[in-house]
């Protein structure tokens, strides 16, 4: 394996099924470009290799004036399409010259999402371009089966930089074994109620990482503790169990199916990254609760209006409530302040600001260590508000929160500047005495 000098891999050595994960079941997800309008060779261009450069320069040698060199070599599109997109929207490249002629990004498209973990690749989707969508038990789509992805990687090299990432628990081997299993599980719950496959989730992960995330207080009955899962979800963002039960049934296969590619942004991380796709806190078990989160966003959409939900849906859903799926992975876990992180005030949200303050004071080492409560107690204490205030009281706690609290009980090692880490201990002092004025001014002059 070649890295980079930032340490990012290039060209993979081996492609066998071992050294490559898929996030996805074999040929569950399917595309269709003529109702999409080939979108993906409408951005902004592709990466190549120097080899499938030089053949597409000798064909049109006035593509020179639009390779640029990013992570590898790129072919940068000139609005609105790639230069090879003919008119009836086909691929001029694949015409002319097969299927094996087309780039590398544009024969694995939209699977072009790789990551490295130790010597094995995880391929996910990319971003939310594609309109993905699942089809039948019974059926398979032929351009995502793994061994279909597979030679299309396997013809050439690939010469990108693949980000590298460390499994939040475990070790490497272990997580993905289990997110192998997920994979398999992901058939056959298909099209179950989404909660049977929480509790396969709980089962599996007590399997492979029991010593490192499930303490003995999760019980052993996964089938109970997965409805329990999904009642704290429920309550906290004010959304009926009957409300879920109306959404159409199509919704709870898609997230099963989605399930496996939604763990691996979580269960794997950039290393460093400083806006990585899950918080530094985020456990096995909080992964499946932030997965009950979007599963029941996505209910809300479809009940909303939206009658086709696809993997856009889902992937555009995780985006924009990044901050609210994190919040709601924590609900399980007893969170202190982070030592050395600021208090952020109520700021904009004065009609919050008292249950705010409360939460903020259940979140004090002093509290949590005398009687250690989850995020879930702490917010159903104060959560009084309904319908669309209720979801603006929960963001407002995802933004204040995102990032300062931690499930050490100690507050864990403070990496803070001394000012931060005395401005901090104010807040602490002034949060425990239970003097709201005090808090205002000491929130107000840090
Ligand atoms: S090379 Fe072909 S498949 Fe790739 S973006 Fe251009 S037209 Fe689309």
């Amino acid at each position: 394996m070649r890295t980079s000098e930032s340490g990012e891999a290039r060209t993979p050595y081996r492609l066998t099924p071992e050294h490559v994960y898929f996030t996805f079941a074999s040929g569950r997800l399917s595309y269709d470009c003529a109702s999409c309008g080939s979108t993906c060779c409408r951005g902004h261009g592709y990466a190549v290799n120097s080899q499938d450069a030089l053949v597409q320069l000798t064909r049109r040698p006035h593509l020179r004036f639009f390779l640029a060199e990013r992570d590898g070599l790129v072919v940068q599109n000139c609005a609105p399409a790639c230069f090879f997109l003919a008119n009836d929207g086909r691929c001029s490249l694949q015409v002319e010259q097969g299927y094996a002629a087309k780039p590398e990004t544009c024969r694995l498209f939209p699977f072009i999402d790789i990551r490295r973990v130790g010597q094995v690749l995880i391929v996910a989707p990319h971003g939310d371009m594609c309109p993905l969508e699942v089809i039948g038990e019974t059926e398979a789509s032929g351009t995502s089966t793994h061994a279909y992805l597979l030679d299309a990687m396997s013809m050439q090299r690939i010469e990108r930089f693949l980000p590298e990432v460390a499994p939040i628990a475990g070790t490497a081997e272990s997580v993905i074994a289990l997110e192998r299993e997920i994979v398999a599980a992901s058939e056959r719950y298909l099209t179950l109620p989404y909660s049977e496959f929480v509790g396969e989730q709980l089962r599996l992960t007590r399997k492979y990482l029991q010593s490192e995330t499930m303490t003995e207080s999760w019980g052993s009955d996964s089938a109970l503790r997965s409805k329990r899962m999904l009642a704290q979800v429920l309550d906290t963002i004010g959304f009926a169990v009957e409300e879920l039960e109306q959404a159409d049934r199509s919704v709870g296969v898609l997230i099963a199916a989605l399930t496996p590619f939604l763990r691996s942004r979580m269960m794997f991380r950039r290393d460093g990254a400083e806006h990585s796709d899950c918080t530094r806190d985020i456990d096995a078990v909080g992964v499946i609760f932030a997965l009950l989160g979007v599963f029941a966003l996505t209910s809300a959409a479809n009940l909303a209006g939206m009658q086709r939900v696809t993997f856009q849906t889902v992937a555009r859903i995780w985006k924009e409530n990044h901050e609210l799926l994190t919040l709601i992975s924590l609900l399980g876990t007893p969170l202190v302040w982070r030592r050395g992180e600021e208090v952020a005030p109520a700021g904009s949200y004065p009609e919050f600001e008292a249950a705010y303050f409360e939460v903020a004071r259940a979140l004090t080492s002093s509290r949590q260590q005398s009687a250690p409560r989850t995020l879930y107690e702490i917010i159903a204490s104060q959560n009084s508000w309904h319908g669309a205030q209720r979801m603006r009281f929960l963001r407002m706690l995802a933004t204040r929160l995102h990032g300062r609290v931690t499930s050490s009980l100690d507050g864990g090692p403070s990496s803070a500047s001394m000012r931060k880490r005395v401005l901090s201990q104010f807040q602490q002092l002034a949060l425990s005495s239970g003097d709201d004025k005090l808090l205002r001014a000491v929130l107000r002059s840090s």
